[in-house]
């Protein structure tokens, strides 16, 4: 059975929106279709199916990492206003707040938004915007409504937690997911001996194994000047997405008795760093554009 939401209230003719609503004290950000006023509308009706992809994106320390490579980047301005929305949060603070919410089913509807299924081989395009949304749809949407300022305060800071989680989720390969193993989900394998699967490898494992702290982390990878900031920039959403897709050929080359180690570390370190660091000043262009 599909989840159902509440419309709350209409905002033009046909345009799916994100609309945020106080129940039961907590906020509900809901999706609707304007032209169906007055009407309640079953958008993901194919939620249960998908709602078994367990996919947390970059552990709590990658997030925060991102976060803190964005706040790095922030214009004086930019950084101004977030602040204010964030009621004085960082960006790295509020990064895992749509993986916190996974908890409270009233969030159910947006656990398809971590992520995005393109089997191998295949363009987003062929492969079909599933009707529960994505990461991409969800990013999109994100920032076209943030840009619009019809948020009320509390709504904008849910949309603006929502989006700095995201922009970090799509930038983990297995956030692009091939549809054959749940985002490496369902490939067990060790890791230093301990047993784990390979999506959790690259949320947090390799990540932990380095033992930093998410500033000191963020310090290790960012030295970006002002070129490197713009080169990092330059793409697109849809480019992230092919990022994510190349690199699965080495993020599947793995050891036939699945036990990971050092060589996996070394054949990978550099594509973990380099993603964070392009998630963080990629997220940085954003707000800046949003707030700058
Ligand atoms: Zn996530």
């Amino acid at each position: 059975m599909g989840n159902l939401h509440p419309i709350v209230k209409t905002q033009g003719m046909g345009h799916p929106r994100f609309i945020m609503k106080r129940g039961n004290s907590r906020w509900t950000l809901c999706f609707f279709v304007g032209r169906f006023r007055g009407m309640r509308a079953v958008l993901f009706s194919c939620f249960l199916f998908f709602s078994i992809f367990s996919a947390h994106g970059w552990g709590q320390t990658g997030h925060r990492i991102v976060g803190q490579i964005a706040e790095n980047h922030l214009s004086k301005k930019a950084r101004k206003a977030i602040l204010s929305i964030l009621s004085g949060e960082s960006l790295a603070e509020v990064s895992n707040y749509m993986d916190f919410i996974k908890s409270d089913t009233t969030y159910d509807y947006m656990q398809p938004w971590h992520y995005c299924t393109i089997p191998e081989g295949m363009a987003y395009v062929d492969a079909g915007v599933p009707p529960e949304g994505d990461i991409i749809q969800a990013i999109d949407r994100l920032i076209r409504e943030l840009k619009e300022k019809q948020f009320s305060v509390e709504d904008e800071a849910f949309a603006l937690k929502c989006l700095i989680h995201l922009v970090g989720d799509i930038h983990q390969p297995l956030h692009v997911g091939n549809g054959t193993d749940r985002g490496g989900n369902d490939v067990r394998l060790s890791f230093f001996g301990e047993s784990t699967n390979l999506h959790r490898v690259w949320d947090s494992d390799m990540i932990d194994y380095q033992g930093f702290s998410y500033r000191e982390y963020a310090d290790w990878i960012d030295h970006s000047g002002p070129m490197d900031v713009r080169a990092s920039q330059q793409q697109g959403m849809m480019e992230w997405v092919k990022e994510s897709q190349d690199m699965h050929k080495t993020v599947y080359d793995l050891p036939v008795n699945k036990q990971l180690g050092y060589s996996y570390i070394y054949q990978n370190l550099n594509g973990i760093n380099q993603r964070l660091l392009q998630a963080g000043l990629r997220l940085a262009g954003i707000l800046n554009e949003l707030y700058g």
